[in-house]
């Protein structure tokens, strides 16, 4: 049964979740149902799809929602961002994904896309910040039929001029009615707690769903953490760096450095766990395992 995120998070935590991209061309979207496939056994609370930079994704993104929910039955979040749209056309695809029975949207402002430049502009026409484009999609979707998701940042947004700022803006996006925030990778815990306590002293009290990036290649995590402005700890460097040339030695050490990153945060107070896992079945499906044995979810009183 497809159901909306915040009913769950109402019923249960810890949830458990991964978050798949848009392949593509065919070979790589067949590669991806078949990762699908293998996870579905796991039974994952949901299944989160991307939206590639300026709305480059927008058919994909959705035909591999529709695809997911009708022939697995898996309940799936849309990543959807404003980027380089007009109303119109933002209102087009909130429609779209309205009529294809789409119930929880992660709302988002988007990363620019290459001929943006470094920084985000405000197309004419279009909306600036991520509370806008919640609006629009409430709006448009009327009644009840949604669960709406935000982006939050324990290491404070890239553009964010301090935390205070931050968490000031968080509360913003759950008064207008976020029912839970996904966060960005991070890999230093202690910044999740104080995440935790300078979102309360700013009255932005909603369930924390930290991303968990399993670390398989030390390389590509240089370069997947520059294009998405995450902050890598020293620690990271000092694990991984020596071992950046052994693959099987990574995977493994990345494996255990999940699993114990995942259990911690659950134990500092994360409502549940969101894995990036890149598409690919292994090493998602062990951390996943250790941890929810660590943590089976519980109903909630
Ligand atoms: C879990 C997760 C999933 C993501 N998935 C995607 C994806 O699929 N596709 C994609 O393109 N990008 C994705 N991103 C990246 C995201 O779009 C960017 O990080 C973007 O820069 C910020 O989006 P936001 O929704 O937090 O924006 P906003 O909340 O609108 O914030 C944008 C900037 O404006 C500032 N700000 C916010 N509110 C206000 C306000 N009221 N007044 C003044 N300033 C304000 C913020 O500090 C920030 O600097 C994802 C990020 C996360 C954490």
């Amino acid at each position: 049964m497809i159901r909306k995120i915040c009913d769950v998070l109402a019923e249960k935590r810890p949830t458990y979740s991964f978050e798949l991209f848009p392949p593509k061309n065919e070979k790589g979207m067949s590669r991806l149902f078949n990762t699908v496939e293998k996870l579905a056994v796991l039974e994952p609370d949901y299944v989160s799809v991307t939206y590639g930079a300026g709305g480059s994704t927008s058919k994909s993104t959705l035909d591999i929602i529709k695809k997911i929910q009708e022939d697995f039955e898996l309940t799936c979040m849309h990543h959807f961002t404003l980027v380089n749209q007009t109303l119109d056309s933002l209102a087009d695809s909130i429609k779209a994904m309205r009529d294809a029975g789409v119930k929880n949207v992660l709302a988002l402002r988007g990363d620019p896309p290459p001929e943006m430049g470094e920084k985000f502009r405000k197309v004419d026409g279009g909306l600036e910040f991520c509370y806008e484009l919640m609006d629009l999609v409430r709006e448009i979707y009327g009644g009840n039929d949604l669960s709406l998701g935000v982006a939050g940042f324990p290491e404070v947004h890239i553009d964010c001029p301090s935390a205070e700022l931050d968490s000031k803006y968080l509360k913003i996006k759950l008064d207008h009615g976020a029912d839970f925030v996904v966060t960005q990778i991070f890999f230093e815990n202690e910044s999740f707690s104080k995440y935790i306590k300078r979102n309360l002293a700013a009255g932005a009290d909603a369930p924390l769903i930290p991303g968990v990036l399993p670390i398989v290649d030390y390389k590509r995590l240089l370069s997947f953490c520059d294009t998405c402005g995450a902050y890598i700890c020293e620690e990271v460097h000092k694990v991984f760096g020596p071992i950046a040339d052994d693959p099987a030695k990574t995977i493994e050490t990345g494996t255990q450095y999940a699993i114990d990153q995942s259990t911690d945060l659950l134990a500092r107070g994360a409502a549940g766990i969101h894995f990036y896992c890149l598409n690919k079945v292994n090493p998602t499906r062990a951390i996943w395992k250790a941890v929810k044995e660590a943590y089976p979810p519980q109903p909630r009183a």
